[in-house]
């Protein structure tokens, strides 16, 4: 399900003094089925582009088109193709309202309309998708604990089974060890190869670790899109933009230096010390 962002400007506040150009003149094309990483600084527009993916935010110019349909009509075709994009905001769970997580969960799908039944099952199954225990249903959401809230916000996106699901710093604020989950519940969405994922995120170690492919924004603006290699070798706009390499490609880079063979692309640190570890072993044999 591709979305398009064809000359997309959004302007906050035009015409008062507050006025900002949160995305300039943006074209981009999501593809079907990738994971896509959008990083860039604080008020980059990461937020305002995602917002733009389902139509919550309208472009002032241009057009977004999901699936080829432009998502700003009156149209039942075009709410179908908004409805077609989860998202899910920045500290979700500080929009958890219902009494129980089952509510909470349910409110996207009975919104849609669909069937008792059919909501029950796809309550069960989000919860089940998301790493919570059927117990925890009959709890109310403000009992959980903070990495615990979010995957009910995630579940109650994922119920509505959206193509593409957007997650803005769905990471933000979590322990380290929620921070864990969430990657590894990142990583199991992405194995639905009919699923779309983006992720914003400010760590490019973050994004570099999971995405298919990265959007840099800059101040409105695209600034490099590609896979991460293609991203890290743009070493100049990086380094102009104050983005940092992950600490794997800076530790290649040092690697490469000190005379070993790094392959371009190794920078996760298992498969580095693997290469290191595998040059050390022959040089010791031919010595
Ligand atoms: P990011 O998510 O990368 O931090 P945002 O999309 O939130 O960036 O913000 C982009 C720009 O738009 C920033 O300059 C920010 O101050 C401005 N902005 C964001 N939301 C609003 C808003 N609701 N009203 C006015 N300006 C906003
Ligand atoms: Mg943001």
């Amino acid at each position: 399900m591709p979305i398009i962002l064809d000359h997309a400007t959004h302007t906050y506040m035009p015409g008062s003094p507050f006025q900002s150009v949160a995305l300039n003149d943006v074209s981009f094309e999501l593809h079907d089925g990738e994971f896509l990483g959008v990083i860039g600084h604080t008020g980059s527009g990461k937020s305002t582009f995602a917002q733009h993916l389902n139509g919550l935010l309208q472009p002032n110019s241009g057009t977004v088109l999901v699936n080829g349909v432009d998502i700003s009509a009156k149209t039942p075709e075009s709410r179908k193709a908004r409805q077609s994009v989860g998202l899910v905001f920045q500290y979700p769970e500080y929009q958890l309202f219902e009494e129980t997580v089952r509510k909470d969960i349910a409110f996207g799908p009975k919104n849609m309309g669909l069937g008792e039944k059919e909501i029950d099952a796809r309550v069960l199954a989000a919860a089940e998708a998301v790493g919570l225990a059927p117990e925890t249903l009959d709890r109310s959401p403000f009992e959980l604990s903070g990495g615990q809230k979010r995957r009910v916000a995630i579940a109650g996106v994922l119920a509505m089974e959206p193509a593409c699901i957007v997650l803005d710093e769905p990471a933000a604020g979590l322990d380290p060890q929620g921070r864990r989950d969430m990657e590894r519940l990142l990583r199991k969405l992405h194995e639905d190869p009919n699923r779309t994922l983006v992720m914003i995120s400010h760590s490019m170690d973050d994004v570099a670790r999971l995405c298919d492919r990265l959007l840099v924004m800059e101040r409105g603006k695209v600034a490099i899109v590609g896979t991460p290699v293609e991203v890290f070798r743009e070493s100049e706009t990086l380094s102009r933009i104050g983005l940092d390499l992950p600490e794997g490609e800076k530790l290649a880079r040092k690697l490469r230096k000190a005379g070993f063979d790094i392959p371009e692309g190794t920078f996760d640190p298992t498969e580095l010390a693997k290469c290191v570890a595998a040059q050390v072993k022959g040089g010791a044999r031919h010595a």
